[in-house]
């Protein structure tokens, strides 16, 4: 068993060579590898080393929304058109409020049904408390599944209340999922919402108050487009699999658009210098703490240092500095 490996001992290469493997075999060698990843295990550098000439091909949906807006059943559901359509179909789930399944191998499958295929890999990665609700893992998880050949990545992630901002930082599009419920909250989550989603989804419209939130985010598409931004609403029922494929089609549309104009170039360049800053801003972090003498003595200096500011005896600027060295 691999688990009783140490990792040094991990043949990534032949891993990869698996993930080629048909069936279920090729999927368990593609779970490991994204374990690696999550568990920041020293190999994941190797494997996003070795998988990088090939990682920009998939588009990349990032899908949000509060808890209980259907977005599994959504998923769901588009897998089944998907895959009619001969899709390869990478979901990625970072879910905050269930950070238990996040190593589970069996647990991954609990919420979600429909069909799971050579062309179909869903993952749940911890999201470890990170900024935003999207772990770390979530870039080069996706890089990998895009060497895996997939040509959609979905990346779902927990919005609550405020939508989940860190899915920016990694998907070409991002579709808000909302319910008819939601129909009160629209106007307040205005501003935020505007700058954050590509499409709205309006799911469970078979749902009374479905077509009053409609009019609302219509409203806020016009404003859009009159400002210069494209909106797209979409009205679904995932347990009636109605309307899936009106929004996939027009998701679809709006990817090629933002790609035709240079938009999703632009996105990912953003966001592989936002990748890139949060890494060198952890290694600053792990070098400091680990000059300190680790964790717990860097908290201790943090707190020693803290009441020496509130006593004047020291500014919050030269504290930090004393901390860098600098
Ligand atoms: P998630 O937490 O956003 O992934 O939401 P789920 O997909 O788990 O769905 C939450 C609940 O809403 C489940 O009980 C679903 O059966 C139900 N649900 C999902 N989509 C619809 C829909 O279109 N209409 C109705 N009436 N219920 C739905």
């Amino acid at each position: 068993m691999l688990q009783s490996q140490t990792v040094t001992e991990i043949d990534i290469e032949s891993l990869l060579e698996s993930v080629r493997l048909p069936g279920i075999a090729g999927h368990r060698a593609l779970g490991r590898l994204i374990r690696l990843i999550d568990d920041k295990s020293p190999e994941s550098g190797k494997i996003d080393s070795l998988v990088r000439s090939s990682v920009y091909r998939a588009a990349r949906i990032g899908l949000t929304g509060p808890p209980g807006a259907g977005k599994s059943s959504l998923i769901s559901a588009s897998l089944q058109y998907l895959t009619l359509l001969g899709k390869k179909v990478g979901i990625l789930a970072v879910d905050p409020t269930s950070p238990f399944t996040g190593g589970a191998i069996l647990g991954d499958r609990v919420r979600l049904s429909g069909p799971v295929t050579d062309n179909v890999f869903f993952r749940s990665l911890a999201s470890r408390g990170e900024v935003g609700g999207v772990s770390r893992a979530i870039w080069p998880s996706s890089r990998l599944l895009d060497w895996w050949g997939a040509d959609i990545i979905i990346i779902e992630t927990v919005g609550s209340g405020q939508l989940g901002t860190g899915v920016m930082d990694v998907a070409d599009v991002v579709v808000a999922v909302l319910t008819p419920e939601a129909g009160d909250g629209i106007q307040s989550m205005k501003a935020g919402v505007m700058e954050l989603a590509d499409c709205f989804v309006v799911n469970k419209s078979d749902r009374p108050g479905a077509d009053l939130i409609g009019r609302e985010l219509n409203m806020l598409k016009t404003e859009a487009e009159n400002a210069g931004r494209s909106l797209e609403v979409f009205q679904t029922s995932a347990v009636n699999t109605d309307g899936i494929d009106n929004a996939l089609d027009g998701i679809r549309d709006m990817w090629n658009r933002l790609n035709d104009s240079g938009q999703i170039h632009a996105r990912r360049l953003k966001q592989a210098g936002r990748e890139l800053a949060t890494r060198v801003e952890a290694k600053i972090e792990e070098t400091v703490k680990a000059r300190l003498g680790g964790e717990s003595e860097f908290e201790k200096t943090i707190a020693s240092y803290a009441e020496q500011i509130m006593s004047g005896e020291i500014t919050p600027g030269d504290a930090a500095k004393n901390i860098l060295g600098d």
